[in-house]
Order: structure tokens, then C-alpha cells, then sequence
């Protein structure tokens, strides 16, 4: 039978910003053609205090285990597809006790961790744009690289998710990446960590896969394992621009993508 790339990164509504069920996922991913799929909803805000937390963001923290519930009950209900249970974990310096605590709750599949904030500033969120003018654009890069090694080095997290997420609405240095690219795929190689191919930056103003080529082919360099994720915040996003992502995996070099199961890795040969 075909292999076809798994999925590992669709969100739910229950982070109060995507829209659809995850049975409504479970349908699109099997008319998709997908055989393997992980949720991986936007973890309870747990660096903030109860009361700051938005519920636009992420779940509650008494979702969790419903969400936790509700994932496994599906891989019972749908035993034609394979099921996984991820969550998608903000890094935020200082805050890993309380994320290491939060991610022993639940029997996860795979931690997927991600950089949304440099220095409490939602870079990747529309209403923050005034953000980039206020700051220097070589800035937010260099804090942005230096976070995402950070989280790498944590040591909390199987993937890190859209790993150039910092070009999101656009802004870019003029300056040569590949540097950034180099120091940064050495760390994910010398922590273990995969790197995620996330098709998001497709429906964005960067118009462009998260990480740029030249990032996923130092990757591959390094020998950096490497998962997929549409991002999906909507049914109809599940295995969004699939073919791409196998193209931009091809174009790097790779051959075989890395799948979870209660957090232990293994590669799968692309076909
Ligand atoms: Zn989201
Ligand atoms: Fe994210
Ligand atoms: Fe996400
Ligand atoms: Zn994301």
C-alpha cells in the first residue's frame, strides 16, 4: 500500500479559534486519502495566571482531559485510520517546570513545540502587527532563532513546530538566514528534535511552507528527522497542499519521515 505523509498538526475549536469537531476532522482526513493523522490542539496557557488566559487562544485547563477523552475515543471509533494524540506546547523561557508538569497529564503521542512570543509579544497573531515596526527586523530574527534553539534544547518537545514561523505576515531582513538556518538546525540535530514541514505559511502573507527550503535542506543535512503538519483550523484544512509538502520534503533530500507513538520516534520511507 502507498504511504501516504501523515498529518500531525490539526487543531480543534476547542482552542476557541479553529472551527469543526475533531469528528469533523476525522471525516476530512479519511475523504483527504490520509491514513495517519495526530491532533495536536494548542495546550492550556499554562504560564499565565487562570484569570489572563484567553479563550481565543487555547483550551481551558479543565479541557485537557476532555480533549485527551475525546482523541482516544475517536482512535476507538475509527479503526480504518491511525489516530495520535499531540498537543501543541508554547515555549516560554523560564515557564519549562510548569510545561514539563502540564505534559506528564496525558499520554501523549508527541509534543509539538512552538515559538509564538519573543519577549510576551504574539509576533504571529494579526492584532500584533504594530510590533514590527516598533522593533528592528534583524532583532526579532536573531530573538526568534535564539528561542527556537532554546525550546529545542529544553529537551520537552519531540518537533518543533513551523520553524521560521517568524516570517508569518511577511517582514524579512535582508540579510543571508543561512547562518541562523546552519546554528539552528546543529542544535535540533544535537537534541534529537524533528523539524516540522507545516503548509500554514501557504495560506499566509510569506505565501511560503514553514521552514524556507534552504533551512529544510540544512536540516536534512544535519540529519534532522522531519514531520508534517497542515495546521489545520478548519476541516477543510487537513492535508492542506499535501502534494507541496511531499515536494518540498523530496527537494531537501529527505526520503523517510519520522511517525510517533507514546512519544518513541521511527522513520517511515516516503514510498
Ligand atoms: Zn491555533
Ligand atoms: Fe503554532
Ligand atoms: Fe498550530
Ligand atoms: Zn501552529
Amino acid at each position: 500500500m502507498k504511504f501516504i505523509l501523515p498529518d500531525y498538526h490539526i487543531h480543534t475549536r476547542r482552542c476557541g479559534h479553529a472551527a469543526g469537531t475533531p469528528e469533523a476532522y476525522v471525516t476530512a482526513a479519511r475523504a483527504a486519502g490520509l491514513s495517519e493523522i495526530g491532533f495536536a490542539d494548542h495546550i492550556p496557557m499554562y504560564w499565565l495566571p487562570k484569570a489572563e488566559r484567553d479563550p481565543g487562544l487555547a483550551m481551558q485547563e479543565e479541557e485537557l482531559a476532555e480533549y485527551v477523552a475525546e482523541v482516544v475515543r475517536l482512535r476507538e471509533e475509527n479503526p480504518d485510520l491511525i489516530i495520535r494524540l499531540g498537543i501543541e506546547a508554547d515555549f516560554i523561557p523560564g515557564r519549562t517546570e510548569e510545561l514539563a508538569a502540564a505534559l506528564l497529564s496525558a499520554p501523549f503521542d508527541y509534543v509539538i513545540g512552538s515559538v509564538h512570543y519573543i519577549d510576551g509579544w504574539a509576533f504571529d497573531h494579526p492584532a500584533h502587527l504594530t510590533g514590527y515596526a516598533q522593533r528592528d527586523i534583524r532583532t526579532i530574527y536573531a530573538g526568534y532563532f535564539r528561542l527556537l534553539q532554546e525550546a529545542a534544547r529544553s529537551g520537552l518537545f519531540d518537533i518543533l513546530a513551523h520553524p521560521d514561523l517568524v516570517k508569518k505576515f511577511g517582514y524579512r531582513p535582508e540579510d543571508d538566514l543561512r547562518p541562523w538556518y546552519a546554528e539552528t538546525a546543529a542544535v535540533f540535530a544535537a537534541c534529537g528534535v524533528c523539524v516540522e514541514v507545516n503548509t500554514a505559511g501557504l495560506r499566509a502573507p510569506a505565501g511560503e511552507i514553514y521552514p524556507a527550503l534552504d533551512f529544510l535542506k540544512v536540516c536534512r543535512e544535519y540529519g534532522v528527522p522531519v514531520t508534517a503538519g497542515s495546521d489545520a483550523h478548519a476541516p477543510g484544512q487537513v492535508g492542506y497542499a499535501w502534494e507541496q509538502a511531499l515536494e518540498w520534503l523530496r527537494a531537501a533530500g529527505y526520503r523517510e519521515v519520522a511517525v510517533f507513538e507514546k512519544r518513541r520516534r521511527r522513520a517511515v520511507p516516503l514510498e
